[in-house]
């Protein structure tokens, strides 16, 4: 299919709460949706990054920049056949996955809505609905944690994860047992812990975690194996895996026991299909991973999770924990047994709504041939 015109749209809403991690703190929710068209249709990507250089290197406006400046004279008027075609169209340009996730994964949306096939289907995805975690932020006193992790419970989300910091963790750990013992919990620390800190984390392992997600900084894979060999709770990476060859460095140190893959760290759901495939392979559980999407991101990471070796709960939660309201119809919704439905129309299944997104724009820019 030809590419006719790209449109960025930066768009900042409000989100339900703010949201806190080891290292950084997000009150409002800023990301730039990318729509390809092509054959009269529309695909739809989000590039999911933070105003800052927190979780990623990358920031609202590198994001930008690079997709002005070098991805989109990469993909107007050229003609794409299968989704992967543009992994390689984009291989010059070095890093930056998150900008080129959202264009990768707006092919995918287009290329499923011109064969008029669900973007799941399409990806090979097996399951009809997907199961539901949640993940939350830290907060000021154990009690409002207890609350919150009680309230998402009674909601029917099937896992607590809670972030957690050096000096902010066992406690915090504590406090859920001690409440909500039978629940299954993980922690992820988003690289905030020292390898002098070892320590503190090896007093998680009598808790029964279902892991412990990047402790240690994004680049390193040889303290996350020391740590592996020191507990029995499975160690998870996600900032550490950012292609496939980072996943075989992982495997071949015994880094990890578990993946969180999400498309936009890893330049989107061609390679994140790959590394699912790699890990089904040796048995290794993955799970979805979130950068607080709108519905559009959220769609495509639903259809990803329906993928077989998606055997732990996601971080894919209903539109609500995030936004009072989304920019897609029919929003994402929890049901009452924790999942949450994979769309079955075609490409991302939900409608984009136009009035939503001028809503919330503050940058638009279309590029045509
Ligand atoms: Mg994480």
């Amino acid at each position: 299919m030809k590419i006719d015109s790209v449109e960025l749209r930066q768009l900042r809403m409000p989100l339900a709460s703010a949201f806190e991690t080891s290292g950084w703190r997000e009150e409002e929710k800023t990301c730039i949706i990318v729509t390809l068209k092509g054959d009269s249709k529309s695909g739809f990507g989000e590039c999911a990054v933070s105003q800052g250089p927190w979780y990623s290197y990358e920031t609202l406006t590198s994001a930008w920049h690079v997709l002005e400046d070098y991805i989109v004279p990469l993909v107007l008027g050229k003609v794409f056949r299968k989704p992967s075609e543009i992994v390689g169209a984009l291989a010059g340009i070095r890093g930056h996955n998150i900008a080129k996730a959202s264009v990768e994964m707006a092919l995918w949306d287009l290329l499923a809505k011109g064969e008029s096939v669900p973007l799941s289907k399409m990806l090979g995805g097996t399951s009809h609905s997907i199961v539901s975690g949640v993940s939350i932020g830290i907060q000021k006193t154990r009690e409002q944690l207890v609350d919150m992790a009680e309230k998402f419970l009674e909601q029917g989300y099937r896992r607590i994860k809670i972030k957690i910091k050096p000096g902010r963790d066992v406690d915090l750990v504590i406090a859920i047992r001690e409440e909500l013992p039978d629940t299954p919990l993980m922690v992820d620390g988003n690289g905030a812990y020292d390898p002098k800190e070892s320590g503190s984390l090896a007093r998680l392992d009598p808790f029964e975690l279902l892991m412990i997600e990047q402790p240690f900084a994004w680049d390193d894979m040889v303290e996350h194996a020391r740590l592996q060999r020191m507990i029995r709770t499975p160690v998870c990476l996600d900032e550490s895996v950012a292609s496939l060859s980072d996943l075989e460095s992982a495997l071949a140190l015994d880094s990890c026991r578990v993946l969180n893959i999400k498309p936009a760290r890893v330049g989107g759901l061609t390679v994140s299909k790959m590394i699912h495939d790699v890990c089904l392979g040796r048995r290794m559980p993955v799970w979805c991973g979130g950068l607080l999407e709108t519905g559009v991101g959220r769609a495509h990471n639903v259809a990803l999770a329906s993928l077989p070796g998606f055997v732990m709960p996601n971080d894919i939660s209903a539109s609500n924990r995030y936004f009072k309201e989304d920019i897609v119809e029919p929003e994402f919704r929890l049901k009452p047994d924790g999942t949450i439905d994979v769309p079955s129309r075609p490409g991302i299944g939900v409608e984009v709504l136009e009035e939503r997104l001028e809503e919330c724009s503050e940058r638009v820019k279309v590029f045509k041939t």
